[in-house]
């Protein structure tokens, strides 16, 4: 579909930090904006005084940067239907509630709290449907006056036509809600203060936005937003009811819907880790989308390219890990190694770094970068992966340690330090050998000869490949970490 009508909205609330949950909506809404060369706005709903925070809406701006969305529309950017935030559009909720009221699409509600409960549960109790029942819905001069002098202040409550609605899903095919599942609802509170269920498609009808691609936890609010869009239609001020798609859920630990509370689901945590942007987006890319059965890792050119909303599956999607940190490591070791240097950069100083910062050698760690690009998982691993460069001493890992040294290692170190002094330290080919033949004069094979060495050597049992690691630290280093081992096994 090519179709440069297309007008989509990202549309987050300020509210804590953005969620994994958030970011997939945004890149779906994002990618068929890009595919169909139509207009990405950025809309920010900030209507809830008591929970948004500048602090929030900062971080929110900073995060979809970071992830490399550019929005066509919205704070920052303008356009045609500036201002993108709520907060600053209530002069327009408020003329248009009044215009609904005025046209009797909506009423004055002014039933207590404790007025609906009691019905609801008593609605409950006889099996019948426990929404609003439409008690004010015709409230007489009369009535008014006294609800009035009885200090009740009301609130403003949209009256859903008693017809069944029915709606094509983009992504989960026909829907019909019938009346007595969706009740007449609140759009103003006592306090004047107008709420999502308003200000949201108003202000998509305002954008003119033509598709509503958003989670599938707010399908429920869809059908009473087709009846406030087809009243907003009847007063001229929308001109056609969207098409909406439902994303499906993300279920997360033990096939429980992923929370926005879950540490699991929060961006910061995957920033702080070492995603990649790309990484990240190619892996929720997949939360309800794939672009070949038989290719996960992909760039976002490529998602663009072939993504369609049609294809979204409505299935929920399980959002694992382990997968998420593969795909991350792919997109890790497809970067020019130059790039991947760069990208390094703030887990190679404070505070991620333990080493003094002028025991930082840039040609070592040039050196390594390439062995390293290959094996993390995360670029947060680095750290630790390249540490014994320019620490003083290796990390002492006590579990390393006492895997790695059995009896017989410091025999084993004693021959190896004798062949390592003799190697030719611009190879790490005769690094190897020297090891290699150290494990031959003590029955061992390669792999449990350098164990030892390495954790003499580096402080772990895991890291990069042993040889080059050598190399690079070099002889003299080298040789003294042994030694130091030596001697820690003697004492
Ligand atoms: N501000 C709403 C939210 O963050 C937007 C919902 C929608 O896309 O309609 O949940
Ligand atoms: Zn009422």
């Amino acid at each position: 579909m090519a179709n440069g009508s297309v007008r989509v909205r990202f549309c987050p609330s300020p509210t804590g930090n953005p969620h994994v949950g958030l970011v997939r909506t945004a890149l779906f809404n994002w990618a068929f904006a890009r595919h169909t060369g139509g207009t990405f706005v950025l809309r920010i709903e900030d209507t809830d005084a008591a929970r948004d925070s500048e602090e929030s809406y900062a971080q929110l701006l900073d995060s979809l940067r970071w992830l490399g969305f550019t929005w066509d529309e919205g704070p920052e950017a303008g356009g045609p239907h500036a201002p993108y935030r709520q907060s600053q559009r209530m002069d327009t909720y408020r003329e248009i509630a009044r215009k609904l009221r005025d046209a009797g699409h909506a009423y004055h509600c002014y039933c207590t709290a404790s007025e609906l409960e009691e019905r609801r549960d008593a609605a409950r109790a006889a099996g019948r449907p426990s929404g609003y029942d439409g008690k004010c819905r015709e409230v007489t001069p009369e009535q008014r006056t006294r609800y009035e002098a009885e200090g009740r202040e009301p609130i403003v409550r949209f009256r859903m036509p008693d017809e069944t609605i029915t709606f094509t899903d983009l992504v989960r095919g026909e829907l019909t809600f019938t009346p007595e599942n969706v009740p007449d609802y609140g759009i103003v509170r006592a306090n004047g203060a107008p709420l999502y269920t308003l200000v949201n498609p108003v202000d998509d009808a305002l954008m003119k936005i033509t598709h509503v691609l958003r989670g599938e936890d707010l399908l429920s609010s869809t059908p009473r937003q087709i009846a406030l869009y087809e009243a907003l239609m009847e007063l001229g001020i929308a001109k056609a009811v969207p098409s909406f798609g439902h994303l499906p859920y993300v279920m997360g630990e033990g096939n429980k819907k992923l929370s926005k509370r879950d540490p699991q689901s929060s961006l910061n945590l995957y920033r702080e880790r070492g995603f990649l942007p790309e990484g990240l987006l190619n892996y929720l890319s997949l939360l309800g989308w794939s672009l070949s059965a038989d290719q996960d890792v992909f760039t976002i050119e490529e998602m663009v390219a072939a993504f369609d909303i049609a294809d979204v599956n409505p299935n929920p999607a399980r959002f694992d890990l382990k997968k998420a940190e593969a795909i991350n490591a792919d997109h890790i070791r497809l970067l020019d190694v130059k790039e991947f240097t760069e990208r390094c950069a703030p887990w190679l100083k404070a505070p991620f770094a333990p080493w003094a910062p002028e025991d930082f050698d840039e040609a070592k760690w040039e050196a390594i970068a390439p062995h390293a690009q290959t094996r993390l998982k995360v670029l947060s691993e680095v750290t630790d992966n390249v540490d014994f460069l320019f620490l003083p001493e290796p990390v002492e890992d006590e579990v390393s340690w006492t895997k790695a040294m059995k009896e017989g290692s410091d025999a084993l170190l004693r021959t190896a330090r004798a062949k390592l002094e003799a190697a030719d330290w611009t190879s790490a080919e005769s690094l190897k050998e020297a090891v290699l033949a150290a494990g031959e004069a003590h029955g061992l094979k390669l792999g449990k000869a350098q164990a030892p060495v390495r954790v003499a050597v580096t402080g772990r049992t895991v890291g990069l490949p042993l040889f080059e690691s050598l190399e690079i630290l070099g002889q003299e280093k080298t040789l003294a970490r042994i030694d130091a081992a030596l001697a820690k096994l003697a004492a």
